[in-house]
């Protein structure tokens, strides 16, 4: 599933290409993408599109008649991206349960949550340009912690931390965001049993 700014860089893409232009043909290359048969898909064929737009994480796109198609956009292997990069720049340990938020803490999170968004939403657009976005990844220079296990912390330069769980990896910093502490990661703990670190310092 991509995230907020992936699904505003189609949105962007889109825009360009499609707005005020009639729609040739609908083509399903699954009928799994179909969730409805009235109207059916051939009516918006011929209508010019007059509205784009983001619900959640579809995209909604308005034809003359005020008929809409949404769609939302499944694509494998992104998750928790920006979310590592939230909790680094809010200074928050991946394992802090929101109930347990400070007022302060919630605060930090709301700022850090928008302005990580929006940085890379604006990034990706202006990366992108006129081109057609061809993939999303999870993993995009420039982030601070994300796919950066090992890396320095661009704002400390302490050795970026993992948690593997499953098929995701969480990243973050231990100097910046639990304070040294070095969170359990299965995979390496169970390989080094008793010599597993739980500080920095003894990383
Ligand atoms: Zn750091």
């Amino acid at each position: 599933m991509p995230e907020l700014p992936d699904i505003e860089l189609y949105l962007a893409s889109l825009e360009r290409r499609v707005l005020g232009v009639p729609l040739d043909r609908l083509r399903l290359t699954s009928s799994f993408l179909l969730r409805t048969v009235d109207p059916a898909p051939a009516e918006l064929a011929g209508r010019k599109v007059v509205s784009l737009a983001r619900i959640g994480k579809r995209i909604v796109i308005g034809f003359e008649g005020e008929l809409f198609a949404a769609l939302l956009l499944m694509i494998a292997g992104i998750g928790n991206a920006y979310s590592d990069e939230i909790l680094h720049r809010a200074r928050l340990s991946p394992l802090q349960l929101t109930r347990n938020l400070s007022g302060e803490e919630a605060t930090h999170l709301h700022a850090a949550t928008r302005s990580v968004l929006c940085e890379w939403r604006d990034r990706l657009i202006a990366e992108t340009g006129d081109g057609w976005p061809e993939k999303v990844t999870a993993l995009r220079d420039g982030m601070a912690v994300h796919g950066r296990f090992r890396q320095p912390c661009p704002d400390c330069g302490a050795p970026v931390q993992r948690i593997v769980r499953a098929e995701n990896e969480c990243n973050y910093c231990a100097r910046c965001q639990t304070g040294g502490r070095v969170l359990a990661d299965r995979a390496l703990s169970r390989l080094l049993g008793r010599d597993w670190p739980q500080s920095l310092d003894e990383s």
